[in-house]
């Protein structure tokens, strides 16, 4: 595609970073092509958070059981399951769900973070369940492409059909049996301990090139930074052809289990739910905890029995004043990945081979099918065939996201694989939106989950750590869902012995 043509192709930028860069229609007034729409992740707060700005303390006005800091799935999760206690859920944003985030383009829906449910009977799927919310199986297995080549469940059944000479083949192959073999009960803390590369040695650099593609999309991390135990507790599910489990979602991902989830807490609890509310300081004081945050511009403070932090570590270091050394120095050590998300809008049918397909070798790391779920319902015509594009970056290259010809140089990119990915397709996007978010995965490097997370997410007294980085191994909807249940339990039990009375709590 000419340079010319892709000055026309309309980029929807949204998230991350655009409130500390904000961009004006006015920048656009000059591009060949339509104005980007901009939305925003509201960072501006937690930046002075970071820059250690001194902020003016009101005292408590108000007081509650619970305070709930932060509306992605954890911290909704954690209201869900506190419906008879009197809870406030606080989120920076002007929209519910955090990484498990869901937009829609005219009626399409489509991923902007979190994509689907590993296991049917896991947290998130019995959540989905209890919210009515049936299960739609993804059914076929993901796909690769490998040399412009669509293998399909390519670890599954098919490491014969790669298209490399028969030694590279065979290398695969060896590759697979040693890693189903390994004993991971036995081996959990030495092989978290050391990264994945330890386990790749000798299977050659197009097996390394594969781990590289699917590790960064996953934690976050390529195999030099990965956890071998990580990487082969995975691998152990996703290459077993015998495992029975399907995994499921819906159009929008894990993104339409917050939308339903969050309406439904609406519902009833409109008054104890606050958008754009960012929180800048939770500490202790003799008998409760106080949480201040800032909201239409003016600061307030919150008293409670207890304050569940569904934010991730790197934020909640920063928020919770007095927290043990040791402790803060886990939540700091924990690494985030940024990660945009760039979403290729087609009216025609262009990709529909799988579910979800591997692209090593590209500036994304795989392609999913928006619609996949829905789209052999009886009745059923896609209108719009969405293809959504991981594109996790290296933390180097976090500054790319906070401009707008950055973020709009990473789509591009993406748009470049793709047609080289896919040589005979020869039809433009309609538009691409691109989601930025600056870190949302924590990367599961080694001593991330055995070292790290089990210090970062010790209780301090009535502040409690929810979060999916507080459970691990990788970076979950189930494990942040988990994460709020071990915090109510840890909540109820701390009432228990304070001598206050003890409401139900369906954890
Ligand atoms: C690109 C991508 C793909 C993924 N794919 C999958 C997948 O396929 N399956 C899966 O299970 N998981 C997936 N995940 C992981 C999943 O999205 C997360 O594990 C899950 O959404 C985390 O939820 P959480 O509530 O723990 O954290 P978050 O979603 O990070 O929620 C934290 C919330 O706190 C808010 N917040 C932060 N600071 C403040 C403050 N100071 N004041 C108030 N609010 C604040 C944030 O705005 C946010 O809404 C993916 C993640 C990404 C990024």
């Amino acid at each position: 595609m000419s340079q010319s043509r892709r000055d026309f192709i309309k980029v929807v930028i949204a998230g991350a970073a655009a409130a500390s860069c904000p961009i004006t229609e006015e920048m656009f007034a000059a591009s060949a092509g339509p104005r980007p729409a901009v939305d925003g992740e509201q960072n501006e707060i937690c930046h002075k958070v970071r820059d250690g700005f001194a902020f003016r303390i009101p005292p408590a006005s108000a007081h509650r059981d619970v305070v709930i800091v932060g509306g992605g799935i954890s911290g909704l999760a954690a209201a869900h399951f506190l419906p008879d206690h009197d809870w406030l859920l606080l989120e920076k944003e002007s929209h519910w769900g955090g990484n498990a985030y869901a937009m829609e383009y005219d009626g399409t829906v489509y991923a902007t973070g979190a994509a689907f449910m590993i296991d049917e009977q896991d947290d998130a799927a019995q959540l989905a369940r209890e919210l009515g919310l049936s299960l739609l199986p993804i059914e076929e297995k993901d796909g690769t492409i490998l040399k412009g080549e669509f293998i399909p469940d390519m670890w599954g059944e098919n490491l014969d059909r790669i298209p490399y000479p028969a030694t590279v083949r065979e290398r695969f192959k060896q590759f697979k049996k040693a890693m189903m073999a390994v004993d991971l009960k036995k081996r959990m803390s030495e092989l978290d301990q050391m990264p994945l590369t330890a386990m790749l040695k000798g299977y050659g650099p197009e097996v390394l090139a594969w781990w590289d593609c699917y590790g960064p999309s996953n934690w976050g991390a390529v195999s030099a930074e990965t956890s071998a135990y990580v990487a082969i507790s995975d691998f152990q599910d996703f290459a077993n052809e015998k495992l029975a489990t399907t995994h499921n979602t819906w159009p929008g991902g894990n993104g339409a289990l917050t939308k339903v989830l969050s309406e439904r807490l609406l519902a009833s609890n409109r008054d104890r739910m606050l958008t754009g509310a960012t929180i800048v300081s939770v500490r202790q004081d003799k008998n409760e905890a106080l949480v201040t945050y800032l909201h239409d511009k003016k600061l307030t403070t919150v008293a409670a029995k207890g304050v569940i932090m569904a934010t991730p570590k790197f934020i909640t270091a920063r928020l919770v004043q007095g927290l043990p050394e040791a402790q803060r120095v886990a939540m700091r050590t924990i690494r985030y990945c940024p990660y945009p998300v760039v979403n290729l809008i087609y009216d025609k049918p262009v990709f529909n081979k799988a579910y979800d397909t591997w692209c090593p070798g590209n500036s994304f790391t795989d392609v999913i099918v928006a619609d996949w779920t829905v789209r052999k319902q009886p009745g059923y015509k896609q209108k719009y065939n969405i293809l959504t594009f991981y594109t996790p970056l290296k933390e180097s290259q976090r500054a790319e996201m906070l401009t707008e010809s950055g973020s709009r140089a990473i789509a591009m990119r993406v748009l470049r694989d793709f047609k080289k990915v896919l040589p005979d397709t020869n039809v433009d996007p309609v538009e691409i939106h691109i989601f930025r978010r600056g870190h949302p995965m924590f990367i599961a490097t080694p001593g991330t989950f055995t070292r790290w997370i089990p210090t970062a997410k010790k209780p301090m007294r009535n502040i409690f750590f929810a979060n999916t980085d507080s459970e691990g191994p990788v970076s979950l909807t189930a494990g942040g869902i988990a994460a709020a249940k071990r915090c109510i339990r840890e909540f109820q039990a701390g009432l228990k012995g304070s001598g206050v009375p003890v409401k139900a709590a369906r954890a």
